[in-house]
């Protein structure tokens, strides 16, 4: 039976990750005004946090599976700030590659640093058949030539895994990710994004000049298999949950911040009575609160029939289009309700209206997503419905 009604140990954990996040939004005009700045690996006064589900027992059947309960945890977190807390989270997504493909002593060599993940080049993004940048083998070691452009965390990570095709020939069979370092010759970070939202999080273009990594900075076996162009794919359907619930988490901020503007005003949400009986204004406030409650669900909904094993593509693609297209109306809406107020610095829902846009883009675009949803439905492969 699916369930998401909260215990009491469930609103504790919620309570404490609020907490938290109260705190880390202290930062996050600072983090977004200074954005040549990286946030520090640990803010001062969140040292002493601890995870919110420590001393917390678990009681099977009664409280949400944590996997579950982990969305409206991050949610609380995003809802904090979001590019504040990505840089709080010690793992890159390329340390997901690692942990699919590496072998024990690869995982063991690199697993305490951060790895960002470099997939996106000057012309491929949505499609990562298309990349160019090459590893050619020499001896022992192999010798990659390239360049990838939004790399996050691409100042901040020590390690980068860089997708690179070892045949063109093979399409995405030849695509396999490479352990690159930084200080290996060649390899330099040319260019610092400067963005509209998640100013926090650093974001980077990397270049590959005849950078020689040793042969086994190469994750997976050099075969003619697709496995080294999954475990990367893996990486990232499994960021996908996690784009979608920051989404939800910033419209919640937004849509909060805008109930409390109103309040002041003396608008304030009747119900009991009929659409006819309310202003336009609350209605839309419902209408915004109704649609992320739906964008909650559906990460929910994915969380749960994942059974906290591998995210199941559909239903995470489709809370991942929903959340992100939540993520952007939402704020806009919000901002609608707010008038000139909604514009002023002094207050973070002009930021947060930045912020949300990238949860519709990283991670697949919303696009992209209905298009993998599309594909499951009709029984479609990536080459009959391109
Ligand atoms: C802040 C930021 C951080 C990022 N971090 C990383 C990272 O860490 N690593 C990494 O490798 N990449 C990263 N990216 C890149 C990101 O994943 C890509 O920008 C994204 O996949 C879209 O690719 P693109 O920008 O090339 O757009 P394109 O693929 O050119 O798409 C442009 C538009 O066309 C649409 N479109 C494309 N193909 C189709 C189709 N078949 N059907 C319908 N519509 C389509 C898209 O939805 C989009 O609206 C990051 C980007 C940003 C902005």
């Amino acid at each position: 039976m699916v369930d998401f009604s909260l215990s009491e140990n469930d609103e504790r954990i919620l309570d404490a990750m609020r907490e938290q996040s109260r705190v880390v939004r202290r930062y996050a005009r600072y983090y977004d005004d200074n954005e040549n700045e990286l946030p520090p690996d640990a803010l001062p006064e969140v040292v002493n946090f601890r995870s919110p589900y420590k001393d917390v027992e678990f009681e099977e059947g009664i409280d949400t599976p944590r996997h579950v309960l982990h969305v409206l945890v991050s949610a609380i977190q995003a809802w904090g700030d979001y590019g504040v807390l990505m840089k709080r989270i010690g793992e890159g997504l390329g340390n997901g590659v690692l942990t699919a493909a590496g072998t024990d002593e690869q995982r063991a060599r690199w697993q305490r640093c951060t790895l960002a993940i470099a997939m996106t080049e000057p012309g491929c993004g949505s499609d990562p058949k298309s990349i160019q940048t090459t590893a050619v083998r020499d001896g022992d070691e192999w010798v990659l030539n390239g360049e990838k452009i939004f790399v996050t965390a691409g100042c901040r990570a020590e390690g980068v895994v860089v997708a690179a095709t070892v045949d063109k020939n093979l399409g995405y069979k030849g695509i396999k990710p490479f352990v690159v370092m930084k200080g290996m010759p060649g390899f330099e970070v040319s260019h610092r994004e400067k963005k509209m939202g998640i100013r926090a999080d650093d974001t980077a273009t990397l270049l590959l000049n005849n950078v020689r990594v040793p042969g086994d900075h190469l994750l997976g076996a050099c075969d003619d298999s697709a496995a080294g162009f999954r475990a990367i794919m893996t990486a990232l359907n499994r960021n996908r949950p996690v784009v979608g619930v920051a989404g939800v988490g910033i419209a919640s901020a937004a849509l909060d911040f805008t109930r409390e503007k109103l309040k002041e005003e003396g608008i304030e949400i009747v119900w009991g009575v009929g659409k006819q009986g309310r202003s336009a204004v609350q209605q839309e406030l419902i209408e915004i609160e109704a649609d992320i409650e739906a964008a909650t669900l559906g990460l929910l909904h994915a969380a749960w029939v994942s059974g906290g094993n591998e995210w199941k593509a559909r239903p995470t693609s489709i809370a991942k289009a929903k959340a992100g297209e939540v993520a952007r109306t939402a704020t806009q809406r919000c901002l609608a309700l707010l008038g000139g107020l909604g514009l002023s610095r002094e207050y973070l829902v002009e930021k947060w209206f930045r912020d949300a846009r990238i949860t519709d883009l990283y991670g697949g675009t919303g696009e992209i997503q209905r298009l993998i949803i599309a594909r499951d439905i009709l029984g479609y492969s990536s080459a009959e419905l391109p």
